[in-house]
């Protein structure tokens, strides 16, 4: 096996991965709400890809949207009964 014939020295090895940096990669703008986009991916915002509307982003938020408003309402109702126990 192959053995190093002399420590690289720190210096040298720094050098070395001088050029191991990543770059952040291209960003294109989404046509329709020109918000960052990869390149050949469908916007994640509003669905669509070269202007025709892929994925249906609005029933995907209504579906998260219920999940709260169920929450939302269960504490309207205590704050309701919480002040009729109050009046009372
Ligand atoms: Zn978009």
């Amino acid at each position: 096996m192959g053995l190093p014939k002399k420590k690289t020295t720190s210096s040298s090895s720094k050098s070395r991965r001088s050029h191991h940096a990543l770059n952040k990669g291209a960003l294109s703008t989404c046509k329709k709400c020109k918000s960052p986009v990869r390149p050949h991916h469908a916007c994640a915002k509003c669905g669509t890809y070269r202007g025709r509307e892929v994925i249906d982003v609005l029933s995907k938020k209504e579906k998260g949207k219920k999940k709260t408003k169920k929450s939302t309402k269960k504490t309207d109702k205590e704050k309701e009964t919480k002040k009729d126990n109050k009046k009372k």
